[in-house]
């Protein structure tokens, strides 16, 4: 392919998509009915990287420490664009989140992209990046230097609406327990420290602050261990929460906040308190917005038009904030499911497997396998997209 019109590569892109429709389509419902947990995900990885390496993807696979995880790239050098696939499933709901969807167009795009690379040079890589919903595998992953190289990443996350970009909240889970004394409830109550009033005293301490933090903030857990039986004075219970922000600097503040009312809690009824925070942070999202510009354009060509406007609400949490904190990238939503159903539930698992999301993950496809061909045709597009990202660095340093 030697001197090929610019309308021409792009037909060609959304061909060599086309054609994988078949394929894709079956990975997806592979991996919808067969739901597997964050880590856990062996065949999910299995079939992504077999379907990756028959076309001629070099395939490496356990990056950053995770098995589950892979990275796969085709051809070589500047610029180095990723591709992020994520695969794994909620407890009891199964694809809930639709990430089976994610994965599905991320190497479908990959498809189209060698289509791109193969004429124009530069890299295309997949991110095969596990336990998004509870561990933020992706963090991990940048922290064992696994993303190396890459210059920009993208994604797309199936939802109920079509946005350009998405308001993900810094977040971190809290796991706590209350260690008190048992004793007969009604016969010698006198005797027992109880660890569940410890932890009824602090679900409404958290209730009181509830009334004043920032609107855009979230906290909310559930109690997973509240004694054993009536008549005895519970020694032990637990809890896991979560805590969000709109940024990292108000986390920390409420996330100091929300400690207190346990500790508070120890105090007033004298259960001793063990608390934990989990490994990894989230960072809140950071938008490119020349990057998602770029996509919506192409959206346009499937015949989708991607809203900007941030939603006023939190979007919840996403591991994808943390790679936007090292490169420029995007996680738009796709209308892949009926207006209203909501992400997490049983409505969402149904509606991830059928014929309007595998629409929304084709459209993802072809949209990011052209989005990739623009950012190897200009270079000035790309350089773009690299100075807004330093700017907004530079500013929350300077803050
Ligand atoms: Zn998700």
């Amino acid at each position: 392919m030697v001197n090929m019109d610019k309308s021409d590569l792009r037909t060609i892109i959304i061909q060599s998509i086309e054609a994988e429709r078949a394929e894709l389509a079956r990975i997806s419902s592979n991996i919808h009915s067969n739901p597997e947990m964050g880590f856990e995900e062996e065949k999910a990885s299995d079939w992504l990287t077999d379907f990756l390496k028959t076309r001629e993807f070099r395939v490496m696979r356990g990056v950053g420490g995770l098995p589950t995880a892979f990275r796969a790239e085709y051809g070589k050098g500047s610029p180095v664009i990723a591709i992020l696939a994520e695969y794994d499933a909620l407890p009891k709901l199964g694809h809930a989140c639709g990430h089976n969807i994610i994965a599905t167009s991320a190497i479908g795009a990959a498809v189209g992209a060698k289509t791109a690379v193969k004429e124009l040079g530069g890299t295309v890589v997949v991110m095969g990046t596990p336990g998004e919903e509870i561990y933020g595998g992706k963090a991990m992953m940048l922290a064992q230097n696994a993303f190396d190289g890459i210059e920009v990443a993208m994604m797309v996350h199936p939802s109920s609406i079509d946005s350009a970009v998405v308001n993900a909240l810094a977040c971190q889970g809290l796991n706590v327990e209350f260690f008190g004394k048992a004793a007969h409830a009604a016969g010698r109550p006198e005797a027992g420290i109880n660890a569940l009033e410890a932890m009824i005293l602090s679900y409404n301490a958290i209730n009181s602050l509830r009334q004043h933090i920032r609107e855009t903030a979230r906290i909310h857990g559930i109690i997973t261990d509240g004694g054993e039986a009536a008549n005895i004075v519970p020694e032990h219970t637990a809890a896991n929460f979560i805590v969000r922000a709109q940024d990292d600097d108000y986390l920390t503040e409420l996330k100091g906040k929300v400690l207190d009312c346990f500790v508070g809690a120890g105090v007033a009824t004298g259960a001793r308190l063990k608390y934990e925070w989990a490994d990894v942070a989230y960072s809140p999202m950071l938008n490119n917005m020349a990057l998602a510009h770029l996509f919506a354009d192409n959206m346009q060509t499937m015949g989708r038009k991607m809203p900007f406007a941030l939603r006023d609400r939190g979007f919840g949490s996403t591991d994808m904030g943390n790679v936007s904190q090292f490169f420029p990238s995007i996680h738009p939503q796709v209308s892949a499911v009926p207006p209203g159903v909501p992400a997490h539930s049983p409505a969402f698992r149904i509606a991830a497997g059928e014929e309007l999301a595998l629409k929304a993950m084709m459209d993802s496809a072809k949209a990011m396998a052209l989005t990739v061909s623009d950012l190897l045709t200009n270079p000035e597009i790309l350089a773009k997209i690299k100075e807004e990202f330093r700017l907004h660095k530079q500013a929350a340093v300077e803050k």
